[in-house]
């Protein structure tokens, strides 16, 4: 089975892991620090945290804003269901803004017409988080402007989206955000083995976020409400987590930042030959949006009204072709359910849903293999009856 995505492991990311293991320190130590200046560089973001996942990256980032019981936090419907858990995870209520049809994106209309409903009924977000699905960027001058007006907080989920750049700037800059979060799981664009980081250009959100990582403890004597007691006194000031990256993963991280533009050139290069061989086939290919440059963390292929999606996505299975779905929109999962949503809330999602197919993408995707997907793709391809 060709899988959808899988990560690249060379000897000079086996070495970097191998030598902490011979070091002082597993965790700790000096690795994570030097990863998070390095992402922060990379990005042109002032500071970065790292943690052990996005989803931890993301919980963090909303306490960090002060999302708590009586506070509403918006998302998109087509993401991972982390992107919306963490507002759950802080006692708030969830909501979703409908995506645009063809790029599964929060559509900016809507997010402008929800938003005047939502301050029409005293009901305004705390907090909006963007999805850059794929790795595609949002719209995030107009999602910044419409923030600004209304008084919210960002939080871009950027975990499809390291090396992808908006306007000329990196993702993860956080120039039209608050806090901007990665995932360094295995199919994401670069590993950790797990992993997140959390980007901001706010000293108070880092200091904020270091405390939640690690039990809402701080050794900074500025931060605690009595003198230090002496060189080994610290202070419990809030109630955080063990969310704490250990320095084999930053060490892998490192060892991946250095391929990041190898890998996303490699990505790119492989969309090039999707989007050329698949292009007069009858379905819709992925489209980016304007000033974006992807990282193309998926390729997403969209069926038309005449094609049967679920029989298509079996026979490319048969085939060996491991694609996928992104996404099952969230606000259908039972969960969501029990908590109130239901199908039809979100039309554009659920028709964006019922049409895609995620090929595989990855560095290492050979040409032999790419003709092997594009050959099965052709032939999978069937009609409702
Ligand atoms: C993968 C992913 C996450 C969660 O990432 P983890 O590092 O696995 O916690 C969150 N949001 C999106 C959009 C993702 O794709």
């Amino acid at each position: 089975m060709i899988p959808y995505g899988r990560q690249y492991i060379d000897a000079s990311d086996i070495e970097a892991v191998v030598r902490v293991l011979e070091s002082d320190f597993l965790t700790q130590g000096p690795k994570v620090p030097l990863f998070e200046t390095s992402i922060a560089q990379v990005c042109s973001a002032k500071y970065a945290v790292a943690v052990n996942s996005a989803t931890s990256a993301l919980h963090i980032a909303c306490r960090a804003l002060g999302v708590g019981k009586n506070d509403i936090v918006w998302t998109s419907p087509i993401s991972f269901v982390a992107s919306a858990n963490c507002a759950l995870y802080c006692g708030a209520t969830i909501d979703f803004i409908d995506v645009d049809k063809h790029t599964g994106l929060i559509s900016t209309e809507l997010f402008e017409k929800k938003l005047i409903e939502a301050y029409a009924s005293n009901k305004l977000p705390k907090v909006v988080i963007p999805v850059h699905l794929a790795g595609h960027s949002c719209d995030m001058v107009s999602i910044h402007r419409l923030c600004k007006k209304y008084d919210i907080k960002i939080i871009e989920d950027a975990s499809h989206a390291v090396g992808a750049s908006y306007k000329d700037t990196p993702v993860g800059s956080c120039t039209y955000s608050d806090i901007t979060v990665f995932s360094f799981h295995p199919v994401k664009i670069i590993t950790a083995a797990e992993g997140g980081m959390a980007l901001t250009n706010c000293i108070e959100l880092a200091n904020s976020m270091q405390q939640f990582r690690s039990h809402g403890i701080t050794r900074n004597e500025y931060e605690m409400d009595c003198e230090s007691h002496g060189p080994w006194y610290y202070q419990q000031v809030e109630l955080g987590f063990n969310y704490r990256m250990t320095d084999l993963q930053a060490a892998l991280g490192l060892s991946q930042l250095n391929k990041l533009k190898q890998f996303v050139d490699a990505r790119t290069k492989l969309v090039s030959i999707y989007n050329e061989k698949l292009a007069d086939i009858g379905i819709d290919l992925p489209l980016l949006p304007l000033n974006c440059q992807s990282s193309w963390h998926l390729y997403i292929i969209r069926l038309k009204d005449e094609h049967n999606r679920l029989d298509t996505f079996k026979k490319l299975r048969d085939n060996g072709i491991g694609v996928n779905v992104h996404y099952i929109p969230i606000h259908t999962q039972p969960y969501y359910q029990k908590i109130g949503f239901e199908w039809g809330m979100f039309p554009n999602a659920e028709d964006f849903y019922s049409r895609i197919i995620s090929l595989p993408i990855f560095p290492t995707l050979t040409q032999d293999n790419i003709d092997t997907v594009i050959r099965a793709v052709k032939t999978s391809l069937t009609f409702k009856a």
